[in-house]
């Protein structure tokens, strides 16, 4: 069985993080969406939050979800992943990335750092940006998914969701 990790901070999920998921579980036998919390940029949804605004709108049979606040390459091993599925949107994206894939090929050279081409339409897309429109009352609807729409302009806005 193949087992790939897409990890993120999905603060909150776009339709960009989405799509990757999606196509990355089309690949793999298993797929599992790992929130990191160790990241050093500051999140507006807590752990818990974006836990479960994944879960709300990304579904699949060989789909699962964790969190995490370790080193990635260490989860990677001890749940028997042999990639790392992560998306690329432009050339802004390489530097870091490819960084990231070399630091990990050095630590875990077994694992395998699998980069998929974000859609067109998809580009764009990042959480700050999606965060950013929101909370100056732009329409958000074409970038997160329409199942957690709600959500994401209620936290957004200031108001705490506790439902
Ligand atoms: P962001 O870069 O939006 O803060 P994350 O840190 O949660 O997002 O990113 C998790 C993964 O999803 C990374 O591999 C990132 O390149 C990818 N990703 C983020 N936004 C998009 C998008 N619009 N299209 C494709 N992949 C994306």
């Amino acid at each position: 069985m193949k087992i790939a990790v897409c990890p993120g901070s999905f603060d909150p999920v776009t339709l960009g993080h989405k799509d990757i998921i999606e196509r990355a579980a089309e690949l793999f036998d298993r797929v599992i969406v790992l929130v990191m919390t160790n990241s050093v940029k500051s999140s507006m949804f807590s752990t818990s939050e974006r836990l479960r605004l994944l879960k709300k709108c990304v579904k699949g049979d060989n789909i699962e979800f964790d969190t995490y606040d370790g080193l990635l390459v260490d989860y990677a091993r001890k749940n028997g992943a042999v990639a790392i599925v992560k998306g690329l949107r432009a050339v802004s994206d390489f530097d870091y990335e490819f960084q990231q894939a070399l630091t990990n090929q050095s630590l875990f050279p077994e694992i395998e750092t699998v980069f998929l081409t974000a859609k067109g339409k998809n580009m764009f897309l990042s959480s700050s940006m999606v965060k950013e429109v929101c909370r100056l009352n732009g329409d958000i609807s074409g970038f997160v998914p329409a199942e957690i729409l709600d959500d994401v302009i209620t936290r957004c806005k200031g108001e705490v969701n506790n439902d």
